[in-house]
């Protein structure tokens, strides 16, 4: 085994003891396998919930190697909830512009949406590392104030499974010896080569693609901006295709497409790295400057997906349930959109809030995430890196076109990854005629209503929120006294939000000020209509001219129990 590395510039490897447990006689609610980000994600999401989790991961540290790099708006939103967001702000790489060439010509220049009053930039780039330490902070912290919430097991792997109808029992094993844990359900979060994915006997199902691409992670003291600059067919790399994207503490991310007949072997030997490296610098004016590599792999292109993300007590997220390609960065966004969709129906299903029907719709919302994804995925992939003559004639003749007609340019413009609307979602309550605003299933979406004042995003999850939300405009207050007192009545957990009026707390309700009637507008909203928001953020029902009793049934049918009113939860008459 090579020795382990101790840091990658400034960034310094932790590395974490393996345990022996005493004998347990615990049954734990939930048993996490893999402590990549998205088990430390899970784990961090079901913490907010109050429900405590053990974490078994097989390495000894955070992850090495060339992982992702981008984390999108609506990924930085999910980790602000989990606690780590200004870590991620705070070293991450913000950017909103890609520029695209073509032989030697520059073809288009895109900016991603930066709509005023978002809170975060559309993208940021920010090593993996990073990433997994942010959360493996974040989850010091939590445990800080609520010790053994987050019990992590490093140098430990989960090497047997069975799988019951009320629970698993998996069998863990380190260097010190091999112990048993009991759990009411197992999240397998244990990547791509997914240990307890295997074990059920389960396969991915889709597409995979014959594009491999080297990705070289090199440093070098550059001062370029911050932008995904991609080279088509480029002159000093001809037949091939180049992305360069910048990383924090000058680390430079470079891939490119093996051309056919080409061995990754073959790329990979220090001498070719060089070779490459050094033509591709030189060619973008940069070859003057001291470079070294970091990492250097290979990776192919694949979009597959497990049929169901639930098999009874046993859950996937991540890596171990979909693979994608990595053109538009869907990988790890759309596993920390699996997290969050995961951690607050388990916690509801574990405290008893909730019937486990409510997981089934984890896996069918995050299948259609899935699919949804991986099209926009595979059409930047067959742009990438062309399957066929065909595809190739196509990106051929739009590339040539591309420098003289702007419709034509936007073509090539890479889709990357997106908030996902969850349309059709058995937990949304059937829709009014909104003019516009986020529809039932969408993400919450973010207004900031004035210099001041919070966005909306920070109104909704303030003072440690995590339930459900709904956001009622009222000027007056008259209408948010009456729901409030309701809800109170009804034994509902729904915490209110009032947008209008002024300050921020009135007659124990939270306010959010709208001055200029920003959110309003944003939302289609008039005086008395109302957004429900479930606890990751998506629409659950919304209504012109809202009632107490509208939003007691959205409740209900949004944890999945719309044919049982729970006896703490009588509507109003
Ligand atoms: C070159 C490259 C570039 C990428 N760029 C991006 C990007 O820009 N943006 C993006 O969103 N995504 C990107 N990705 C994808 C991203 O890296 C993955 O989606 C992400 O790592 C998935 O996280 P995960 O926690 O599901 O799985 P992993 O990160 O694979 O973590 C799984 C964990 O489980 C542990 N484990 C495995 N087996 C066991 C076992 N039996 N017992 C206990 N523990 C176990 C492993 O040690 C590991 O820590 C990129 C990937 C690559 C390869």
């Amino acid at each position: 085994m090579p020795p382990a590395i101790d840091r990658i510039g400034p960034f310094q490897y932790r590395r974490f003891a393996p345990c022996q447990p005493p004998v347990e006689m615990t049954r734990h609610a939930v048993l996490i396998a893999g402590g990549g980000p998205v088990g430390l994600a899970v784990a961090l999401g079901l913490a907010r919930h109050g429900v405590p989790s053990v974490v078994i991961e097989a390495d000894d540290s955070v992850c090495e190697g060339s992982r992702a790099a981008c984390i999108s708006r609506r990924s930085l939103e999910i980790v602000e909830r989990l606690g780590a967001v200004d870590d991620f702000l705070a070293r991450g790489l913000p950017w909103a512009r890609g520029r695209s060439y073509y032989g030697d010509r520059e073809v288009l220049v895109f900016d991603m949406p930066a709509e005023a009053g978002q809170k975060y930039p559309p993208m940021i780039n920010l090593q993996q590392y990073y990433i997994e330490q942010y959360l493996l902070d974040a989850v010091e912290r939590c445990n800080a104030l609520r010790p053994g919430m987050i019990d992590i097991r490093w140098a430990s792997q989960v090497t047997q499974l069975d799988s019951h109808a009320e629970g698993v029992r998996v069998q863990v094993e380190n260097a010190l010896g091999s112990y048993h844990v009991d759990a009411d359900w197992l999240v397998a979060c244990d990547g791509g080569q997914s240990f307890v994915r295997k074990t059920l006997g389960l396969e991915l199902a889709g597409t995979g693609y014959e594009g491999r691409y080297v990705i070289i992670d090199i440093e070098l003291a550059s001062a370029s901006p911050t932008e995904r600059r991609a080279w088509f067919d480029p002159p000093w790399w001809k037949g091939s295709t180049v992305l360069m994207h910048r990383q924090p503490d000058n680390i430079w991310r470079i891939d490119y497409q093996l051309r056919p007949g080409e061995s990754a072997e073959e790329a990979l030997a220090p001498a070719q790295v060089q070779s490459f490296v050094q033509r591709h610098l030189d060619a973008i004016g940069e070859g003057h400057l001291p470079w070294q590599p970091v990492w250097t792999s290979v990776y192919r292109a694949g979009a597959m997906t497990l049929d169901s993300y639930r098999h009874g007590r046993v859950l996937f997220a991540g890596k171990a349930d979909h693979a994608r390609p990595i053109f538009g960065v869907r990988g790890l966004n759309s596993g920390f959109d699996d997290a969050d969709n995961l951690a607050w129906k388990l916690a509801y299903v574990a405290q008893g809030r909730a019937g486990d029907a409510l997981l089934d719709t984890y896996s069918s919302e995050r299948i259609q995430a899935f699919h949804i994804n991986a099209a926009s995925a595979m059409r930047s992939t067959e742009f990438m890196s062309p399957p066929s003559r065909g595809f190739d004639l196509m990106r051929e003749a739009c590339l040539s076109l591309a420098g003289e007609h702007v419709e034509i340019a936007t073509l090539i413009n890479p889709r990357q990854t997106h908030a996902i609307c969850y349309g059709d979602s058995p937990l949304s309550s059937p829709d009014d005629a909104f003019a516009c605003g986020p529809a039932p299933g969408a993400p919450l979406q973010d207004v900031l209503p004035g210099e001041g004042l919070p966005h909306l995003s920070t109104a909704v999850y303030a003072a440690g929120n995590y339930d459900f939300t709904l956001v009622l405009f009222d000027d007056d207050g008259t209408s948010s006294r009456l729901m409030h007192e309701q809800l109170q009545q009804a034994g509902s957990p729904v915490r209110l939000l009032r947008v209008g009026g002024a300050g921020d707390m009135q007659d124990g309700i939270a306010v959010l000020p709208d001055p200029c009637g920003k959110v309003r507008q944003s939302y289609g909203a008039q005086a008395g209509s109302a957004y429900l928001l479930r606890p990751d953020g998506h629409v659950a029902g919304r209504w012109l001219t809202c009632r107490a009793e509208a939003v007691l049934m959205a409740v209900l049918r949004a944890v999945q129990r719309s044919t049982q009113i729970d006896t703490q939860m009588e509507l109003p008459q």
